[in-house]
């Protein structure tokens, strides 16, 4: 059988368009594809391979895990689930998790909870939703009505109602949507694919002083950024503002699906049996190489390293910068990074991720002014470095032409 992209036309749906290149093996921070071509991957699997490819730690406990029990169904419980919930929450404010299999699912999970919570706690009217312009929350149909980009949720028919969007970081205008029947409002700490756009500390701030004010719970959507991403466990951490409830997924499995919703006593009591669930949602494989994700990353030297190594990477753009003036900001947080388009090349973001891919490195875009970078937070200083001597490369060919 020919494996190619052309296979890809005849058998999938096509709601993807993968680029040419068929990886088959990975190995830290380097891919290499069919052809025995090798590239560096500043992409990470969309911010999900915070070891990169093939960490040792991760292989271990997967096949360890793989011939011990993969999956039970939450009719029982099993001992990885158990020891990275005790962890996860002994890192964070939260005192319960409920696992699922993606960010979507978690914050399926979150907005469910906090619509439980709000009508038995307070009043069946007490259902609005506030969410922010250009964030994402997944593909769910709940999700994507509540995230901020209503291409992504028109003409699938009837929406989940009371579902209102605010724009990111404006205080006026979130306190003239605030009231007493709001029942949550979700928001990503760094905007991720709205174009890595962090909230500002005061807005955040007063957002959470509002919650309390009408009782509204607040969910952070931490798919993107926890995990380590910005240098810090959770981004909440750094922020100074904590959530009431908070997903995490991506970056938690480091490649194997998993995703986690974290809450507090108090709220998770409105999850009775029965009320949500999932057939894989804690399954011990997923959870097995979890925890030796969260193990690996929840160390100073990982952490402190995504701070050395997002400094190395923002002086290395800025320099690229300097010479070419294609980007107005490098802006996030960690690894976690986004170069925005300079007014001349408004829009353009794709073609510096073509043009990357052609000489060998993998880049992401943030919608399509944003090019984006979320490598593995162990990507060693050499890989940076390579990798930014392509991107220089990539950038001077779009430049000139
Ligand atoms: C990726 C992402 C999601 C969706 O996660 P899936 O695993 O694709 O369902 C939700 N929220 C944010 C902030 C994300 O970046």
């Amino acid at each position: 059988m020919q494996v190619n992209r052309e296979l890809f036309n005849s058998v999938m749906v096509p709601n993807y368009n993968p680029s040419e290149v068929i990886p088959v093996k990975g190995q830290g921070s380097r891919i290499w594809d069919q052809n025995g071509e090798e590239y560096i991957d500043f992409a990470g699997g969309i911010a999900v391979n915070c070891l990169g490819h093939c960490h040792p730690a991760l292989v271990n406990a997967l096949k360890t895990q793989g011939e011990k029990l993969w999956h039970l169904s939450n009719v029982m419980t099993n001992e990885p689930a158990l020891r990275l919930a005790k962890k996860l929450t002994d890192s964070t404010f939260a005192d319960k998790v409920y696992f699922a299999n993606s960010g979507a699912e978690a914050n399926e999970a979150a907005l469910k909870l906090a619509r439980r919570y709000a009508i038995e706690k307070f009043s069946s009217s007490k259902t609005q939703i506030i969410s922010f312009t250009k964030s994402f929350h997944g593909r769910t149909f709940f999700t994507v009505t509540v995230g901020g980009q209503a291409a992504y949720s028109d003409g699938f028919g009837p929406k989940p109602q009371d579902v209102v969007h605010c724009d990111f970081n404006d205080i006026e205008a979130f306190k003239a949507l605030i009231n007493d029947n709001t029942c949550a409002v979700m928001m990503e700490p760094i905007q991720g694919e709205g174009g890595i756009l962090p909230a500002t500390q005061e807005f955040a701030q007063t957002v959470r002083e509002l919650c309390d004010k009408h009782n509204a719970l607040l969910i952070f959507d931490e798919v993107q950024t926890g995990v380590g991403r910005t240098g810090h466990l959770y981004a909440y951490q750094s922020l100074g503002v904590t959530p009431d409830i908070l997903s995490t997924a991506k970056a938690l499995g480091g490649g194997f699906p998993i995703g986690a919703m974290l809450t507090t006593t108090e709220i998770a009591s409105y999850l009775k049996v029965g009320t949500h669930g999932s057939t894989y949602g804690g399954n011990p494989l997923a959870c097995a190489v979890a925890e030796a994700a969260f193990d690996t990353v929840n160390t100073p030297a990982v952490l402190d390293g995504v701070k050395a190594k997002s400094e190395l990477f923002r002086s290395g753009l800025q320099a690229i910068n300097d010479k070419y003036h294609a980007f107005s900001e490098i802006r996030g947080e960690g690894l976690l990074l986004g170069a925005v388009m300079s007014q001349a090349f408004e829009g353009r973001a794709r073609d510096f991720l073509l043009a990357a891919a052609k000489h060998k490195l993998m880049v992401l875009v943030a919608g399509t002014n944003v090019v984006r970078f979320t490598p593995s937070l162990v990507i060693p200083d050499e890989d940076i470095k390579a990798g930014l001597a392509l991107f220089e490369k990539a950038v001077a060919d779009v430049v000139n032409g």
